[in-house]
């Protein structure tokens, strides 16, 4: 256990901006023989103590911290005063006022790289990324019994991430019961079922709770969910008195579950069409047909993962984009995002601009949109804002 990593000289700067990442053109020389995993001290080409960190030998990302503070020792009380502190954070934020499930722990933002918990109700569904992560989940697990209300602690390191790691993936019960299959989400007055085990994510997209409630006045509304997933932005817009919704998803599954998601929340399966096909395809066809909507949710999976993808993405980004533009009446509205982390705020809005151009259509921009404050985004650590969106007012003029 343990091992010093240093710095090549010159490369320290972005560790005193106390960014998390150490990567593999910084590392000078390790000393000692961590496995990975292992609690390294990492100091710059003088030796100098700057912060204490993971050992990811496998990674591009050789080292993530875990403390900026020479005398703090990273053991089970680490752990459980990191999650103590982000509980607080959570506290602050409400967020048993505004759902029963909330993000507890979100990676770097949190001072816990590789680590994501999310919190349904009295259990925990964790994923770890990171060699460093895999090493202290089960002390990690105990902590989380140890808070006030915890039946059980469950792992879904089911990701691809992890394989750049080394690491299988890896699911089932870390601590405590055994979890249902299925949870009752209540958010904003949302009743939604997540599938814990087999769903996305942990089971249900929590980053998109606050913009799903942007569709609360939706009286006498058509509105397109695009990438529909469990429903979430259709049943959101139909409580909000929408006349009809199409949930549109390329996955029977997602749309089984958007089903039961509508008698959830005992609303009438007729204001509701369910269409199984791609959402490139389908709006092509909308557009050939002449058909109209007033209010588009356009929620696509990543398009990048990475730099290299970005240019391709941003074509499918454009396309989408134009093409709900050219669906949307006068006085519509379309929210339209992106959760590729590569794509940045100012370049969606370009993106997103450039589809309005072609299309001959004008908006305005009624809100810039992001993930949800239990996602934190951090300022030592810009990586972690992946989600971006915006809320356009569709003007009655084009051109
Ligand atoms: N808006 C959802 C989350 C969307 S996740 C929510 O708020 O919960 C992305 C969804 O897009 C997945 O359900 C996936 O099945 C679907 N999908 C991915 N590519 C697609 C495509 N080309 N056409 C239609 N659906 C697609």
């Amino acid at each position: 256990m343990g091992g010093e990593l240093f710095i090549r000289k010159g490369r320290e700067a972005s560790l005193l901006r106390r960014h998390p990442w150490v990567f593999s053109g910084s590392v000078d020389h390790v000393s000692g023989d961590p496995q990975p995993g292992d609690t390294v001290d990492i100091r710059d080409s003088e030796g100098t103590w700057l912060a204490r960190g993971a050992y990811s030998p496998l990674s591009q990302i050789r080292a993530r911290i875990w403390t900026w503070r020479e005398a703090e020792p990273v053991d089970r009380d680490f752990f459980r005063r990191r999650l103590a502190d982000c509980l607080a954070y959570r506290r602050r934020l409400s967020m048993d006022d505004c759902s029963n499930a909330w993000r507890l722990v979100h990676g770097e933002a949190d001072g816990l790289p590789g680590c994501v918990v999310d919190k349904y109700g009295p259990y925990f569904v964790c994923q770890f990324s990171t060699v460093g992560a895999e090493r202290w989940k089960q002390d990690m697990a105990a902590c989380l019994m140890e808070l006030e209300g915890t039946r059980g602690v469950y792992e879904r390191s089911d990701g691809d991430s992890r394989q750049r790691e080394g690491l299988e993936p890896s699911c089932g019960v870390l601590a405590g019961e055994e979890i249902p299959e299925r949870f009752e989400v209540q958010e904003h007055g949302l009743r939604l079922w997540a599938d814990l085990k087999r769903g996305h994510k942990t089971g249900y997209y929590l980053d998109q709770r606050d913009n799903r409630a942007l569709l609360w006045d939706c009286g006498g509304l058509e509105v397109l969910n695009c990438f529909s997933y469990s429903g979430g932005f259709g049943i959101r817009a139909a409580l909000g008195g929408a006349a009809h919704v199409v949930q549109l998803d390329a996955s029977a599954d997602a749309l089984e579950l958007a089903k039961a998601n509508v008698s959830l929340n005992s609303l009438p399966d007729s204001m509701f069409d369910y269409v199984r096909d791609d959402v490139f395809h389908w709006l092509r066809q909308c557009r050939d047909s002449r058909r109209s909507f007033d209010v588009i949710v356009l929620d696509p999976p990543k398009f990048a993962d990475t730099q290299r993808q970005l240019e391709k993405a941003c074509r499918g980004y454009k396309d989408i984009n134009l093409l709900a533009a050219k669906l949307l009446r006068p006085g519509g509205r379309l929210l339209t995002f992106s959760c590729s982390g590569a794509m940045t705020p100012e370049l969606f809005a370009k993106v997103v601009g450039e589809a309005f151009q072609d299309a001959g259509r004008l908006a305005r921009v009624m809100g810039v949109l992001s993930q949800a404050p239990d996602h934190p985004l951090a300022v030592n650590f810009p990586e972690g804002h992946y989600l971006t969106g915006l809320d356009l007012a569709i003007r009655e003029d084009s051109f």
